[in-house]
């Protein structure tokens, strides 16, 4: 397998090559040349573990690692950090079904790829004899920085900086990522959004001046965020995962289709599920649910993608994005690898804020079906799910589940559906307690409390005594004085 830049260059790498480097050099996102197809047998894996089927998923994309290598990274990440014995337990709630992907350390489904990646980039810096220091520079809406900070703790050869915005993130994300650990870590708040955070990212990956003052230190960087193919390629896995369980619970019967829908930021998620299908995973629509920042929602339905617009802090944060990232990916596999074009749209969202598909790419898009949630609906998702099931939702889960209750009503496609679950609700406990009781208490730690009490839903390992942990980064940056603060932190580390 091949990885190709999305705005062209004859450059082709491996695997391990395109996990070390994150980015490709002109700007673009690495892409798989060609999909690989699930063998003709797939549906007899419902006997099989997690484990075996994230590895026989991988192994096609990842065919550079050696096969027990493979086996032993994939052992390694999903192993008794995960609270659930099936790592991701799809989950019945009257009649829709939820995949949920936040049993892992830091209760969002971050974990599901970050708990992976790290053993991915060892074992990458192995094969190809990379001797720099790796420093994962990761822009965050609030759920990656955590998990790429515990995936990243402490690792060999790495170093890893987080940059957050400092409103906007839950007081529970937030407090996750000041008190972790590791002498390897770097957590800055900055004052901006998620999207001045990610540009800022991309400047310093992209800023040679910024490459050259580390290479002397003999650190390069890479990204763990879903920019970086390791990401992504884990998160394939499970929408195969789903598909097996939804015939194992008899709610689907071999050769038939099911829908998958997924509360999207960055368009990491939903793109994963759109590989998995491209690999012959039977998958009808692909349901792209929005909060108020609902670029994705116009793009899908009129083809322009436009920025121009405010942007909104809402109670699903890690949503809150205008700029997604791997749509860039999408574009170019449906134009047919046209990077020419990839690079006209890119551009000109840069100097005009907008850009019009070509109608062969509309065509390929009609696979989606996209939509929005306010946050009154997010909260009255989130209490009328739970009054009528006692399924507690996150608020981005409910994003997704008040879209996909307009689906069904607009489209009448009862065609069994999965929930990506991305997130536990005790991340968000403030805005869960506030929609199920009607009082905000204002105090993340006190509704988290309150929320285990009235529900008796086990509160997740990694969030017990968060509140009571050292806070260790403090630091809140501009975004002028972003760039020496990182290369303060990394060189003087
Ligand atoms: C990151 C995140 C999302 C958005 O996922 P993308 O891959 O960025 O589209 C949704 N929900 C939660 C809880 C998240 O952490």
């Amino acid at each position: 397998m091949q990885y190709v830049s999305t705005r062209g260059g004859s450059e082709k790498l491996r695997a391990a090559q395109a996990i070390i480097r994150g980015i490709a050099g002109n700007r673009g996102l690495f892409v798989p040349e060609m999909f690989p197809s699930l063998p003709e047998n797939f549906t007899d894996w419902t006997v099989l573990p997690y484990q075996e089927v994230a590895v026989r998923v991988l192994q096609p994309f990842l065919d550079d690692y050696p096969a027990e290598v493979l086996g032993q990274c994939v052992k390694s990440a999903y192993d008794d950090k995960f609270a659930a014995a099936e790592v991701a337990p799809l989950i019945k709630a009257g009649d829709t079904c939820f995949l949920e992907l936040y049993h892992g350390r830091t209760a969002a489904f971050k974990d599901m790829a970050l708990s992976l990646l790290p053993h991915l980039l060892t074992a990458a810096l192995k094969q190809e004899d990379e001797q720099q220091q790796i420093a994962i520079l990761t822009a965050t809406s609030g759920d990656t920085g955590k998990a790429a900070l515990e995936g990243f703790a402490d690792v060999p050869g790495t170093q890893i900086v987080v940059l957050y915005p400092h409103v906007g993130v839950s007081q529970v994300q937030e407090r996750q990522m000041t008190t972790q650990e590791g002498t390897n870590t770097h957590v800055f708040g900055i004052r901006g959004n998620f999207d001045d955070a990610q540009r800022a990212v991309k400047k310093l990956f992209n800023d040679e001046s910024v490459a050259q003052k580390l290479g002397i230190s003999g650190i390069r960087f890479s990204s763990a965020n879903s920019i970086n193919i390791g990401r992504l390629v884990p998160q394939v896995a499970y929408y195969v995962w789903a598909y097996l369980q939804m015939l194992k619970q008899e709610i689907l019967k071999p050769g038939e289709a099911m829908n998958v829908v997924v509360p999207t930021g960055n368009f990491g998620n939903i793109l994963a599920a759109w590989y998995a299908r491209e690999m012959g995973l039977p998958v009808n629509r692909l349901i792209c649910a929005s909060n108020r920042n609902n670029v994705l929602t116009d793009f899908i339905t009129t083809g322009t993608y436009d920025v121009r617009r405010n942007f909104h802090i809402t109670t699903s944060p890690s949503m809150d994005i205008l700029v997604s990232s791997n749509l860039e990916r999408l574009l170019y596999h449906l134009s047919g690898g046209d990077s020419d074009q990839i690079k006209g749209f890119m551009q000109a969202l840069e100097t005009e804020g907008r850009y019009t598909v070509s109608s062969r790419i509309r065509k390929g898009l009609e696979g989606f079906y996209a939509g929005y949630a306010d946050e009154a609906e997010t909260r009255e998702a989130i209490a009328s799910l739970y009054q009528k099931h006692q399924y507690l939702m996150d608020p981005h889960t409910a994003v997704a589940h008040k879209v996909y209750r307009d689906f069904l009503q607009e489209t009448g496609d009862t065609t069994p559906a999965v929930i990506a679950a991305t997130a536990s609700a005790y991340k968000f406990a403030d805005t869960v307690t506030e929609a199920l009781w009607g009082t905000p208490l204002g105090d993340g730690f006190a509704a988290v409390k309150e929320l285990h009490q009235k529900t008796g839903v086990p509160i997740p390992v990694g969030l017990k005594g968060l509140e009571e942990k050292p806070v260790r980064h403090k630091t809140t940056l501009d975004q002028s004085g972003i760039e020496t603060a990182v290369l303060d932190a990394l060189k003087g580390s």
